[in-house]
């Protein structure tokens, strides 16, 4: 198991990490995801202090890809669709010059436990299903969707004395150009 304060970067799934696992079905086939804003902030944190963040969901919809891109993460880091999670995260790991020792993967269910048992660190959120608690390193006190990824990326960045808020810094998202275009007709600081 990797420490903390040697994990390089985080790679994770979105369905019960990000999201309490509910998802809203539309009749179109779409499925609508509500994300929390704490956690989304400590995902920009991590990019701001160069963490590259990876997402690997069997999940698949532009609203997933647009919001990980406002959050600063890579279009090319983000694996949608994903049948192999190992697969991935080892393609992750390549293009991102790390080895899977240098990562912290969080899961929730069963498709996650063999990147949970590949990468450095496996964490899963409190209400994880109970073979990806047994395959985990670590069981954080949070369930998905309600601050699991904040406890990781914050407890990650404190242990290398990284987590440190510059209200000058560019921590705002990456807003889509049009809605940039909008905050700055009402003037608005984006
Ligand atoms: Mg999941």
């Amino acid at each position: 198991m990797t420490e903390l304060k040697d994990i390089k970067a985080f790679a994770f799934d979105v369905d019960g990490i990000f999201t309490d696992g509910s998802v809203l079905a539309m009749p179109d086939g779409d499925l609508l995801r509500t994300f929390n804003a704490k956690d989304s902030f400590a995902v920009r944190m991590a990019w701001m202090n160069g963490f590259p963040v990876g997402i690997i969901t069997g999940g698949c919809s532009e609203s997933i890809l647009n919001r990980f891109k406002m959050l600063g993460v890579e279009t090319e880091n983000i694996y949608m669709l994903s049948r192999n999670k190992i697969v991935d995260l080892e393609h992750f790991c390549k293009r991102n010059n790390l080895t899977l020792d240098q990562v912290a993967f969080a899961g929730d269910d069963v498709p996650d436990i063999p990147a949970l048992k590949a990468a450095g660190l496996g964490i899963c959120p409190a209400d994880a299903v109970e073979e990806v608690k047994q395959a985990s390193d670590i069981v954080s006190e949070e369930p998905g969707g309600k601050r699991f990824v904040r406890d990781l990326i914050e407890r990650t960045l404190r242990a290398q004395g990284k987590w440190k808020f510059d209200p000058h810094g560019s921590w705002a998202c990456l807003y889509p150009d049009h809605l940039a275009a909008f905050a700055d007709k009402t003037g608005k600081n984006v």
